[in-house]
């Protein structure tokens, strides 16, 4: 049962929970010796500030709970990763090799060159990249960073450059800055179209806003969470366009590997074969990662993933004795690791395989979510659970990738929104109390799913019901308190604490860094999906925008509610722009300064009052 205030496991999850604590395979701790294997040394506790003194990083306040055996709120396969994942300090990979981990979401590597050291993956943050580095130097000296590789365009991956490098030194060829082909792009595209969606629900994922705690917050799987600094960017100096392309900096070899349509659309594993060691960027971690991550993304190809780790396996395993990666503890000794990354490669492959399968036997996603069973030695494989990913939310994801939204059962071809469906299913029900009632028998009976569905039903059609709320949220903890990944505990907790609390809001950061590194089109594009289509209807007009300084020139013009652009000389238009490119970005916050405006000013005014501002705070849980 679950109590009023919601912190106690049902009788329900606390046996599901004996159930995989028996059914796993808790007395293989191999992983408790690679996590801690090699350790240096740690920031001691390992906290880090911001400049203002605001904490954007605190391992501590895992390690103080995150103890022992899992409690019943806990979901023991879960508590198992996070114990591994709050295992923090610097470590020796090999000699040579250096990682810091546990002081954000991903790990920052450091590889030592004839005097100086390059920097892989320098985290999200500034603030904890720059503590990283300077754990790293207290215990191997002070060394210069001569160049820093960015595995792939996720911001975990390059969001603390600046703590570990500057622009000035990259612009005076001090430090390289290598990246697979295709970074810029992608790296700012994903947050210009959907991020602000993306931002509100991975608040969800994340569990940003949910105490830590055997009742709250445990970690994400793939680590414990995100660090809450200066998000940075540098742009590459020097791209990888293929396969088999080698650099040499201050003496270290680096062969590449690019994967692009893998775990990000540009991403590349890499070799140093000076060190018998194989980097696999993210491609190959300690989880079954996301096909489709919770907070929304394009769908991931687990076909392209699964083959190129097969590439790797046959490009790189007879040069390799230990793998390592931008997440979790590396894999020592050659056979361990072609078994690590064979399994991964068969989970994907599996996971691709086995639901197109069945999609061609007429399962929908849903359906072979539930008929998939995976093989028992992936099963036993701690490196292959779904702490991040999912086998249930992949397999949907590979779904949706193939066939899309529709199941193609014309029954749900057009279906009612949400708020009218639950308004008929109450009444169809037999009323609120008749669906309060079913409610509290499925959380008696330990049907949580279908608790969730049946009151997520009587919120959409009465949310000013406390009674209702409540109860929705009784169910979510409990499947929250029962799931083994992260993500889910996580979204379940978040969604049962804006149910008695209210929206906790969704901290909009905008990095000053990311905003200049959009192109001219992003820009526009950013400007033209927050035209309110109806309110733009009747406005017709035309801007020119001149970048005097890049010899560039735009066309945008307004009809029909949509803003479009194109390349096109500036004259003409109703209003012409001339401004340096540097300037451009202020537009999206209505700021002219360095702007030249020649024509008609009122068209600007006009268009402002057509854009609508995204909503950080959207409802989720209620309507
Ligand atoms: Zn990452």
């Amino acid at each position: 049962m679950a109590t009023p205030d919601g912190t106690a496991a049902s009788a329900t999850v606390k046996a599901a929970n004996e159930a995989a604590r028996a059914a796993l395979p808790f007395d293989d701790t191999q992983d408790f010796e690679d996590a801690r294997r090699g350790f240096i040394g740690r920031l001691d506790p390992c906290v880090v500030r911001a400049a203002d003194g605001r904490v954007v990083w605190d391992n501590e306040s895992y390690r103080a709970f995150l103890q022992g055996e899992a409690p019943a709120t806990v979901n023991p396969s879960l508590w198992r990763q996070s114990q591994l994942n709050t295992i923090d300090g610097l470590f020796e990979v090999v000699p040579g090799i250096y990682q810091v981990r546990g002081l954000d979401l991903s790990n920052i590597s450091f590889i030592e060159g004839q005097t100086g050291v390059i920097v892989i993956d320098p985290l999200i943050s500034s603030e904890t990249a720059a503590a990283a580095l300077a754990l790293y130097r207290e215990h191997r000296g002070d060394r210069p960073v001569v160049a820093v590789v960015y595995t792939h365009t996720h911001v975990d991956h390059f969001g603390g450059v600046k703590g570990v490098t500057s622009q000035e030194d990259v612009d005076a060829g001090r430090c390289a800055v290598i990246a697979p082909d295709g970074f810029m792009e992608h790296a700012i595209a994903e947050n210009v179209y959907a991020g602000t969606a993306m931002t509100r629900r991975a608040a969800y994922m994340f569990g940003a806003a949910l105490p830590r705690g055997p009742e709250g917050h445990v970690g994400a799987g793939l680590a414990q969470t995100n660090s809450t600094g200066t998000v940075s960017v540098i742009a590459p100096t020097d791209l990888i366009t293929a396969t088999g392309e080698t650099r040499t900096v201050d003496g270290v070899v680096m062969e590449f590997q690019l994967t692009p349509g893998t775990e990000a659309p540009a991403e590349m594993n890499l070799l140093l074969p000076g060190f018998d060691a194989l980097c696999m960027a993210e491609n190959a971690t300690h989880t079954l990662h996301n096909i489709l991550t919770l907070r929304g993304a394009v769908v991931r190809d687990p076909r392209i993933w699964a083959r190129y780790i097969t590439e790797a396996i046959g490009l790189f395993g007879d040069r390799m004795d230990v793998v390592f990666a931008s997440h979790h503890w590396p894999t020592w000794g050659r056979e361990r690791a072609i078994r690590f990354l064979s399994e991964q490669r068969d989970l994907y492959a599996y996971l691709h395989d086995q639901t197109l399968r069945m999609l061609n036997q007429g399962l929908t996603g849903s359906e072979i979510a539930e008929a998939i069973t995976m093989p028992p030695a992936l099963e036993a494989a701690w490196h292959a659970r779904g702490y991040y990913g999912s086998v249930s939310h992949n397999t949907k994801a590979i779904y949706q990738r193939y066939m899309g939204w529709y199941d193609g059962n014309p029954a749900h071809l057009w279906e009612h929104t949400p708020e009218e469906r639950a308004k008929r299913y109450v009444a169809a029900m037999g009323g609120p109390g008749a669906v309060l009632r079913l409610g509290r028998e499925a959380i008696d009976t330990g049907d949580f799913r279908w608790a969730a569905e049946v009151l997520s039903h009587l919120v959409f059609a009465e949310p000013d019901r406390p009674d209702a709320k409540a109860l929705l949220a009784d169910a979510l903890e409990q499947l929250g308190f029962g799931a083994e990944n992260g993500t889910w505990r996580s979204a379940y907790l978040a969604g049962a604490h804006e149910l008695r609390h209210g929206s906790f809001g969704t901290p909009v950061s905008v990095s000053p860094d990311m905003m200049r590194a959009l192109s001219p089109e992003q820009i526009f594009d950013a400007i033209a999906i927050r035209v309110n289509g109806p309110r733009g209807w009747g406005e017709h007009l035309s801007i020119g925008i001149d970048l005097t300084d890049a010899g560039e020139a735009y066309r945008l013009e307004l009809r029909n509610g949509v803003l479009v652009h194109w390349a096109a000389p500036a004259d003409g238009a109703d209003v012409i722009l001339r401004m340096p490119g540097a300037a451009l970005v202020g537009l999206l916050a209505g700021q002219m300064d360095g702007v030249s405006v020649e024509g008609d000013p009122t068209v600007l005014g006009r268009l402002m009052t057509v854009l609508d501002a995204p909503d950080p705070d959207f409802a989720i849980v209620t309507p």
